[in-house]
């Protein structure tokens, strides 16, 4: 869940003060999805890395012997060295249980990224509780795209069925689920991919992947630790779970092949920073900016360094950010967000909405934010369309937009 979509708008600016680890996760969040990778400038050693399975609470031990044979099948590759391990059972998490009974698939991947070791390169939950994702609502397997964990329930399945039939089942649900692990969204071609919304679904779903999916799984399947575009992918996923040491360790991989990467640089400073290793991230923010002068992100991760250590130079960096942005609706957006909430300066905040509203910009959590800040006013926007935005307490943001005839 983003910042915005948790309805933060009426926290204080001073909520970074509260809970700093999460506030910088997600300020920096928007960093974070620029982070790409060039071509390797030297060709990288691969290791296949391990699977693991991990079974959950009551899952069968016979359901974890057909997930690992399912899992040995559609991870193999001939190009690398990878084997399935069983871990130790592990309790499903009472932080994990939902109002309805449900528990959060998320939180349970979560737990799985938190105990699988170092040299991972998929790790797989088998549980038997019902599943729900914030999304999505009850479903049978889940994953994050582009992160290392998946998992999946029987509790759904049927269980009065064939050895064969069941197998069957397992190999689909992992096969769909690891693609997602891959960086697959849902497909709508004939392919293990696609969407389903019921247990039935899953017999109608095809046994692989179309061919796009599949030359995707296929060069998926050749990385593992140490290669830098697996790396790039650990990195985020440390950064998402705050865990930014990791997260800094496996962009320092991925530089080995890509020392001139301004990107993995920045990336790398900002788990620095998450870290608490304020030099080192200013270090790799100023090397960042040296091999790309004008690139916004290194700009960007200054100036959040500077507002956490409270210096005047934040804004400067801010500026400089936004002048350098080719988006300069999303730039005045991110820039108004940060004055607000991270140097609890509202008259820049307002500036910068209101450069966001004058580029055509409409978005909701900048109108919502600029309505409040020029409270209690209303907010009337006439061109190109009419676009009224009102706080009303208790009730939130009331917006109209209508096109003049
Ligand atoms: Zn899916
Ligand atoms: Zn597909």
């Amino acid at each position: 869940m983003s910042y915005e979509e948790a309805g933060e708008l009426d926290s204080p600016p001073t909520r970074w003060k509260e809970r700093p680890i999460r506030h910088l996760t997600l300020t920096i969040a928007p960093l974070l999805l620029l982070v790409g990778c060039d071509a390797p400038e030297r060709p990288p050693v691969t290791r296949g890395g391990a699977v693991y399975v991990v079974p959950m609470g009551d899952a069968p031990e016979a359901e974890v012997r057909r997930a690992v044979w399912a899992l040995e099948a559609a991870t193999r590759d001939s190009r690398v060295v990878r084997v399935v391990h069983v871990l130790p059972r592990t309790g499903i998490p009472l932080a994990a249980r939902l109002p309805d009974g449900r528990y959060d698939a998320g939180v349970l991947l979560d737990t799985l990224l938190l105990v699988t070791p170092p040299d991972t390169f998929r790790v797989t939950g088998v549980a038997s509780v019902p599943l729900s994702a914030v999304e999505h609502g009850p479903v049978i397997g889940y994953a994050r795209r582009g992160e290392r964990a998946l998992l999946y329930s029987t509790q759904a399945l049927p269980a009065f069925t064939t050895e064969a039939a069941h197998r069957r089942r397992v190999r689909r649900i992992l096969t769909h689920e690891l693609g997602h692990t891959h960086g697959a969204s849902h497909c709508e071609s004939h392919c293990v991919l696609a969407g389903i919304s019921s247990t039935e679904g899953i017999e109608l779903l095809a046994d692989g992947y179309c061919p796009e999916h599949r030359a995707l799984a296929r060069s998926a399947l050749g990385l593992g630790p140490g290669h830098p575009e697996f790396e790039l992918r650990v990195g985020a996923e440390r950064m998402r779970l705050g865990r930014w040491g990791e997260a800094a360790d496996a962009y320092r991989l991925a530089l080995e092949a890509n020392p001139r990467d301004a990107r993995i640089r920045t990336s790398l400073g900002v788990a620095l920073m998450g870290h608490g290793e304020y030099l080192a991230a200013e270090q790799a923010f100023v090397e960042a900016s040296g091999h790309a002068p004008d690139a916004p992100q290194p700009f960007y991760g200054r100036a959040v360094l500077h507002a956490v250590q409270e210096t005047h130079r934040a804004s400067a960096y801010l500026e400089a950010a936004v002048r350098r942005d080719g988006n300069a609706r999303s730039a005045h957006r991110a820039a108004g967000i940060l004055y607000q909430d991270l140097m609890a300066n509202d008259q820049q905040a307002i500036r910068h909405y209101s450069a966001h509203l004058r580029l055509g910009g409409r978005d909701p959590i900048v109108l919502g934010r600029l309505v409040k800040l020029l409270a209690p006013t209303t907010l009337v926007i006439q061109e190109p369309e009419l676009v009224i935005a009102r706080w009303q307490p208790g009730h939130g943001l009331i917006l109209a937009s209508a096109r003049p005839r």
